[in-house]
């Protein structure tokens, strides 16, 4: 028999950062975060979904219509994150074998990476524990076997059940999500949603599938909170700066080439996240390309800006840099966008 693994879905968080509306209403894709949370632990096939409420309980139960889902109220939500999962589990049914403890602000993930996490923690006839990882960092949601309810129901505070995953350490199952960003994506504040030409309300958003969006916006935004490349490269053979007036974005990008093929990449400088971001995504994905593909690889970007590219037969292809297609509709910030790669095709000229 299938083992009875259940969703919870943790969403009773005050959601301080995003100020003024709850964060956790705010419309992703066309539907409120939460649903869409919801909607992937009731689309991956689990006996059940509980999400628990706190902050703006009456508000996030209603965002909640239409999706599969009982609602359970943590009265405790703002002694934080480990009050929600005890009250979490303590509405489960005896007949619960394992829970899917995912995060309310994390509406990303993929109904089938939450199926994969659920086969990984199998073990034989009884579920054990479960996390995902992407590019090598552990996401959300995490799956735990009713053998680790007794620990999950004694923790306390803000941490989660992150000091219980390192105890158990190589007992976790670990499942590869490198095709699933969402295990790592929390959603921004509005500040970062204008930065790169979303507004929060989901006003104006570029044309395109709405599942993709929220996608490439999630993209968009780690690459700008963790830009790779960022800093002096070593041993750099060619180098060229941009600058974009229009919101100050400057950057300095430094190649390392080796006979006709880039070995290395990396940029210095400072701007807005669709600068950074852009940059960043030049610096993951420059190195290792001759010279020649280098260039293919630009004028494939910029085509994709400038929204010229039509049924680019590869895009696929493109990965993470399919991104800053996003930018598409809002030719002010396309600037932001090309800046790095204006920069890569300078530097080239050398070598
Ligand atoms: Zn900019």
């Amino acid at each position: 028999m299938t083992p009875r693994v259940v969703g919870l879905l943790l969403a009773a968080g005050a959601a301080r950062r995003m100020g003024g509306p709850n964060k956790l209403l705010a419309p992703i894709g066309g539907r409120p975060m939460v649903a869409r949370a919801a909607a992937a632990l009731a689309e991956a096939g689990l006996a059940e979904v509980v999400v628990v409420l706190g902050h703006d309980a009456d508000a996030v139960r209603a965002a909640l219509a239409g999706v599969a889902a009982r609602a359970v109220v943590n009265p405790d939500h703002t002694s934080g994150l480990a009050s929600s999962i005890r009250a979490g589990i303590a509405a489960l049914g005896a007949d619960v074998e394992g829970v899917v403890v995912a995060l309310g602000d994390m509406p990303l993930v993929r109904a089938d990476t939450v199926r994969r996490l659920v086969l990984a923690a199998r073990e034989g006839e009884e579920i054990g524990a479960a996390a995902p990882y992407h590019r090598g960092q552990r996401g959300n949601p995490v799956v735990w076997g009713r053998r680790h309810f007794p620990a999950l129901l004694a923790l306390t505070g803000d941490r989660g059940a992150r000091d219980l995953l390192a105890a158990l350490g190589d007992a976790v199952a670990r499942v590869e999500a490198d095709d699933d960003p969402g295990v790592l994506r929390d959603v921004d504040t509005p500040e970062d949603l204008a930065a790169i030409g979303f507004s929060a309300s989901g006003a104006a958003p570029p044309p395109g599938d709405a599942d993709l969006r929220a996608l490439y916006q999630a993209t968009i935004m780690r690459h700008a909170r963790a830009p790779r490349g960022l800093g002096p490269l070593a041993d750099a053979t060619h180098r060229a700066r941009g600058e974009n007036p229009l919101c100050g974005d400057r950057v300095a990008l430094a190649l390392r080439c080796d006979g006709a093929r880039v070995v290395a990449a990396g940029f210095e400088g400072a701007g807005c996240a669709l600068s950074m971001a852009s940059a960043s995504l030049l610096a993951d994905t420059v190195p290792g390309l001759t010279v020649a593909d280098a260039r293919a690889t630009r004028a494939r970007v910029l085509a994709l800006i400038a929204g010229s590219a039509g049924d680019d037969p590869g895009a696929g292809s493109l990965g993470d840099l399919a991104a800053l297609g996003s930018v598409r509709a809002f030719p002010a910030r396309h600037r932001c966008a090309t800046l790095a790669w204006d920069a890569l095709d300078a530097a080239l000229e050398g070598v």
